[in-house]
């Protein structure tokens, strides 16, 4: 089983609730997904044993076979390649590797060449679970290919939980659209709700069951509880807005090594999301 931790933006907690729910569950494994801003490895602490360096082509162009005839330029939707009167620019950070421009282009003048984009790091945690999470390389714009690299690590995994980047962008999608139940994560505040229905109607798009953990419950108002009961989206656990907690969080512990009844909670939690297949 597959279960996604995500939210509408960042900072409300996802990586607490995803690597509190990965140690409680024994066996799981962890795939950071958040490959802009990984931080699961701050948490749960990795001894890292093996890095993968994630490649992408992008397209070469040999000057002089090419006749600047545009066909590239014409075909590509992202704007990599792009033909002048003198010559054939190139963007690489902006191609998306679809090969398109090499197949219209009738002096076979583009060769790809491989360039790397980011890297995957895995190791067993601390806490004796497993742990692989991607970093893009500045200045990259899409991480997908390390995403899928991740997920291709962790494909004979009986239990992953991903933790997805936040939003709705290309990469939450790609890292939510093959698992088997998201858990939200959200604050009870008007932004934190305001946040996550973008969330709600991208996951009800592409019909994955989901659930709602709320973190800092008791610091705002009723509005999620609200919206929740109207949508008929269910709270499947609330951590309350306690000193202690963010104390653990400040200083890069998962809360619930040091307060074990929330360990039970996130049994729970599992244990609920599994009756429902
Ligand atoms: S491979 Fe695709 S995305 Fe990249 S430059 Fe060529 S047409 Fe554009
Ligand atoms: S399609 Fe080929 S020949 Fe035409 S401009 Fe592009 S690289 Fe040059």
């Amino acid at each position: 089983m597959k279960i996604a931790v995500l939210s509408g933006k960042g900072g409300t907690g996802k990586t607490t609730v995803s690597s509190n729910l990965s140690i409680s569950l024994k066996n799981s494994v962890i795939l950071d997904c958040d490959v802009e801003e990984p931080n699961s490895h701050i948490f749960l602490k990795p001894d890292i044993t093996e890095t993968i360096s994630i490649k992408t082509e992008y397209p070469e162009v040999d000057a002089d076979k090419c006749n600047l005839c545009g066909k590239c330029g014409d075909f590509c939707n992202f704007n990599a390649i792009i033909p002048t009167k003198k010559n054939v620019l190139v963007f690489a950070e902006t191609c998306h590797a679809c090969g398109g421009c090499q197949l219209v282009c009738p002096t076979n003048a583009i060769e790809y060449q491989k360039r790397e984009i980011g890297k995957i790091y895995t190791g067993k945690t601390i806490y004796g679970n497993t742990l692989s999470y991607g970093e893009l390389n500045l200045g990259e714009m899409s991480g997908i290919g390390i995403i899928e690299g991740l997920f291709e690590g962790a494909k004979d995994e009986e239990l992953v939980i991903v933790d997805a980047p936040p939003g709705t962008a290309c990469s939450t999608v790609a890292a939510v659209e093959n698992v088997d139940y998201a858990i939200i994560v959200t604050e009870p505040t008007p932004f934190g709700v305001s946040d996550m229905k973008m969330v709600v109607e991208m996951l009800r798009e592409m019909k994955i069951p989901f659930g709602l953990i709320i973190n800092k419950a008791g610091l705002g108002d009723n509005e999620i509880y609200e919206y929740s009961e109207e949508e008929n989206i269910e709270i499947l656990m609330e951590i309350p807005f306690e000193e202690e907690i963010a104390k653990l969080y400040s200083e890069g512990i998962p809360f619930s090594t040091k307060k074990p009844e929330y360990k039970e909670e996130f049994i729970n939690v599992y244990e609920n999301i599994k009756s429902k297949f």
